[in-house]
């Protein structure tokens, strides 16, 4: 039987997969534990889908575990995502007290394991005082950002603070969400996983079923964003960039994809002011798929002619990379995560507004060569750089240097 890392050889060469095996030796006995909030919906539980089982594989004794709250922890979460991305917000201290109640009653419940566990990583800001409630704790344990935190609320930052400063470590997608901490930080860039239902390869026949099952007319043109309906994401700009992109080609169709994460409790409201900028206009497909919809997704982004990320702030927009892989250029916010994910003018467009994405989008529709070539290139520098085996490669590296000591050699075979 062929593992599934042996899979992967196929894609990025069986030297990457040796490299993997030799990597793990001095990690076998290691027990690992991956905590978050949510099993399922955005880029976090995406990524934790894939990386479990292959840690597995490789001889890691790894779990997962979710951390349970009730819809006021949730929003005082999301208000804290929004501040480290940027928004000034309140946070009043009754919510505060949410936060802190939620994760003592959890860490309560995952004590026996967590004080246990070998490397613990913590991602986002949901589960932080996790180690604040387990002094007694044995392992290593580290503080996983997936968040653009490039320019944080400074009040909400230095209350989060209180409990990422006694990590051993953090990590950030990218330099500059790195933060003042007394501790080590590594940069480390989320991936895609190539095999996944939402990256492998599709016959054109189900790519043609499904599409046509969502009454996608795919003889025209087609724009797409693929979101959580989430303000950051900017949908309505997004509607925006249609618009004026629609004048140029009137058989423009755009399809807004996205689902609900369950920790996110403001997808509603966004939700409704996409319909209000849609305005019944018959071409603006909103769609609310349900969290398991990965070959829709994936059919949808194989279809598509024009694929947008029009962020306002991203830690890294998974989406982006996704769409990439699939041979297509993307036409991204200037922001975060999506300033290393699209080389500008070579594997897509970074833009700051709907009037930078309309143009950029129109010169893709009427130069098909020039789509066809960036597309190409975009697929071969997600492979170089954003697959789920470099991921893994950096985690298992991380853990050495995190259990050895980050001064000393790893001697490969
Ligand atoms: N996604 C999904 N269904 C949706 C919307 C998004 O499965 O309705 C997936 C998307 O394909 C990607 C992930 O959720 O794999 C979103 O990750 P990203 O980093 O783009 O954004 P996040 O939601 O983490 O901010």
């Amino acid at each position: 039987m062929t593992t599934m890392l042996e899979q992967y050889s196929d894609i990025v060469g069986c030297e990457v997969i040796d490299q993997l095996h030799q990597l793990v030796k001095p990690l076998k006995n290691i027990s690992v534990a991956h905590v978050n909030s949510t099993r399922q919906g955005g880029g976090v539980a995406e990524i934790l889908h894939k990386l479990v089982p292959l840690k597995r594989e490789l001889g890691i004794d790894t779990e997962w575990y979710i951390i349970k709250g009730n819809p006021d922890f949730f929003k005082c979460t999301k208000s804290f995502h929004n501040a480290l991305q940027g928004n000034m917000v309140e946070i009043p201290r009754s919510m505060l007290e949410t936060y802190e109640k939620t994760n003592a009653e959890n860490s309560e419940k995952l004590k026996s394991v967590l004080e246990e566990t070998d490397i613990v990583f913590i991602h986002d800001p949901q589960p932080a005082p996790l180690l604040h409630f387990l002094p007694k704790r044995k392992g290593k344990w580290i503080w996983r950002c997936h968040i653009d935190a490039n320019r944080p609320f400074r009040p909400v930052w230095k209350y989060l603070r209180n409990f990422t400063k006694d990590y051993d470590a953090s990590i950030f997608s990218l330099a500059d969400f790195a933060q003042e901490l007394p501790h080590r930080q590594y940069l480390i860039p989320p991936s895609i996983d190539p095999l996944s239902e939402k990256n492998i390869d599709l016959e054109p026949r189900e790519v043609e079923a499904i599409i046509s099952e969502i009454g996608i007319d795919t003889g025209r043109p087609i724009m797409l964003q693929v979101s959580r309906y989430d303000t950051f994401k900017d949908p309505v700009g997004v509607i925006n960039a249609y618009r004026l992109t629609k004048k140029f080609v009137p058989t423009l169709q755009l399809i807004l994809a996205g689902g609900d994460a369950s920790d996110d409790p403001e997808s509603k409201t966004v939700l409704d002011e996409v319909h209000m900028a849609a305005n019944n206009d018959i071409d603006i497909h909103i769609l609310l798929l349900p969290a398991n919809a990965h070959r829709v997704i994936n059919a949808l982004q194989r279809t598509a002619d024009i694929i947008l990320q029009k962020s306002i702030r991203e830690g890294f927009g998974l989406t982006v990379t996704e769409a990439m892989w699939k041979g297509k250029p993307v036409i991204g916010g200037d922001t975060g995560g999506i300033r290393i994910q699209v080389v500008n003018h070579h594997t897509g467009f970074l833009v700051k507004s709907p009037e930078g994405a309309a143009l950029r989008a129109r010169y893709l529709l009427f130069h098909r060569d020039k789509l066809r070539e960036m597309g190409e290139k975009a697929r071969s520098f997600v492979k170089d750089n954003f697959l789920i085996t470099r991921h893994l490669r950096e985690y298992l590296t991380l853990m050495v240097s995190m259990l050895y000591g980050s001064g000393d050699r790893i001697e490969l075979e």
